[in-house]
């Protein structure tokens, strides 16, 4: 095993800006490394989900170079960027798309599609991700027979059942009540407290307040970072 510190999303100088002129990220370098869990924070329109959508391979930097499990995603031919999405990056968003009167065992299942899982493993895997976030006695339920909390933990589900290199989550707890945030985001510390590598993009400072390291954005910038170098010492 390699002694250094491995990073799972790399950004060097990376600026992103959209057609039509507006700048959501500005010039940040960060890395992230393999087991960190980290809170994005700061307020609307601070370029969280830009960062994210850089992160997931989503989007490509205007300047600057991102690298995803080691990898250029600039210098991908576009089927190598959907492989590597496919297989080493989960997405979890505030709006939990999960198919109508698709039962949660094909949801997740779903999540093994493009990820080279022959068909009959698929269900198997899908049913072990669903008792891994306490889903087990709701595999054939149908979306709109499940809570909202229940409906993100299938997300989230759905989001690791490939096993990938880092877990992204956007806003996650942003359409749930409190009790039910407050469990998903323990749902998330236990996959990180098993080995997954987490970023969770909050603009709830509380949520925030409670995980290891926090990458403070304004205006497109990191304007603090707290706590990475502590997480980048315990890795190293
Ligand atoms: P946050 O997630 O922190 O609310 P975003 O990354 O969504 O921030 O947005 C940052 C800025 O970039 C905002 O001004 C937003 O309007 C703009 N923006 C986001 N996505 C696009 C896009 N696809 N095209 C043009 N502007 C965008
Ligand atoms: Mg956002």
């Amino acid at each position: 095993m390699s002694t250094a510190p491995e990073a799972v999303v790399e950004f060097d100088a990376v600026s992103k800006t959209y057609p039509g002129g507006v700048t959501a990220v500005r010039d940040v370098s960060l890395r992230i490394g393999r087991g960190e869990l980290v809170a994005i924070v700061g307020p609307s329109g601070s370029g969280k989900s830009s960062m994210l959508h850089l992160m997931g391979s989503l989007d490509v930097p205007s300047a600057g170079r991102v690298l995803v499990d080691g990898h250029d995603v600039a210098g991908l031919t576009d089927r190598e960027v959907s492989a590597l999405r496919a297989t080493r990056i989960g997405f979890v968003f505030q709006q939990f798309h999960l198919a109508a009167g698709v039962p949660v065992l094909d949801s997740v299942a779903d999540g093994l599609l493009y990820a080279g899982v022959p068909p009959r493993r698929r269900r198997a895997r899908a049913a072990a991700a669903l008792a891994r976030v306490g889903l087990g006695h709701r595999v054939h339920h149908l979306p709109h027979q499940l809570s909202g909390g229940e409906r993100q933990r299938v997300a989230v589900a759905r989001a690791v059942v490939g096993g990938p290199a880092v877990l992204l989550a956007d806003e996650p707890t942003g359409n749930l009540d409190s009790a039910s945030g407050a469990a998903v985001l323990a749902l998330l510390r236990e996959l990180h407290a098993s080995g997954t590598t987490v970023v969770v993009i909050t603009h709830d400072r509380e949520i925030a307040a409670v995980l290891p390291r926090r990458i403070e954005m304004r205006d497109g910038r990191v304007v603090a970072d707290h706590a990475a170098e502590a997480a980048i010492g315990a890795h190293g």
